[in-house]
């Protein structure tokens, strides 16, 4: 699914969207669910996790996780954790800070900068790629598994 995201409102919107149908979810993924937020620094990744978490009923401040790395939430039942990669100087380090331990089911796994992880990661559920055109910011979201199938927007489901 490709959406243009007009403003940091739609933004917002679209990590919504996916916070609703979480709380619907059967989850049974061993690794817990993964989501890859892919996109340059300001593409709009922490603005969909912020959306996905308000959208849950979560009040308080959504902080970049750029220097703890990782920022746990308990929030409309759900264990979600925020990771921000992009300062991880090697994708081992993931073993230091205990990333499987975030991995269990029930877990729902916010990524951004998943790249620099490659290697160590589990496999991702949904993929939400990012950009900041000269226009408009706009994005792309794909599913990896049945599970990611049932979390996407509806017209995701035709493609
Ligand atoms: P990232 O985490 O990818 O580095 P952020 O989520 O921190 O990016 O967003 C960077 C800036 O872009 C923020 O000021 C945010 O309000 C703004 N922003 C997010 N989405 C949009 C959008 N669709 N249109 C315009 N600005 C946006
Ligand atoms: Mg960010």
């Amino acid at each position: 699914m490709n959406r243009t995201l007009a403003s940091e409102q739609a933004t917002l919107e679209l990590g919504a969207e996916l916070g609703q149908r979480l709380a619907r979810l059967e989850r049974d993924n061993r690794n817990g669910l993964q989501i890859h937020l892919r996109g340059d620094l300001g593409a709009g990744k922490t603005t969909l996790v912020r959306g996905l978490l308000r959208s849950l009923g979560l009040s308080g401040p959504v902080k970049s996780p750029t220097y703890t790395l990782v920022e746990p939430y308990c929030v409309g039942g759900l264990n979600i954790y925020h990771f921000d990669l992009y300062r991880l100087g090697d994708p081992g380090e993931l073993e230091f800070i205990g990333f499987s331990d975030y991995c269990h089911p029930g877990a729902v796994c916010c990524l951004e900068w998943p790249e620099r992880g490659l290697g160590w990661l589990p496999p991702a559920d949904v993929v939400i790629e990012l950009w900041a055109g000269c226009d408009a910011h706009s994005a792309r979201v794909a599913a990896r598994s049945d599970q990611g199938r049932l979390l996407l927007p509806d017209p995701c489901l035709a493609d």
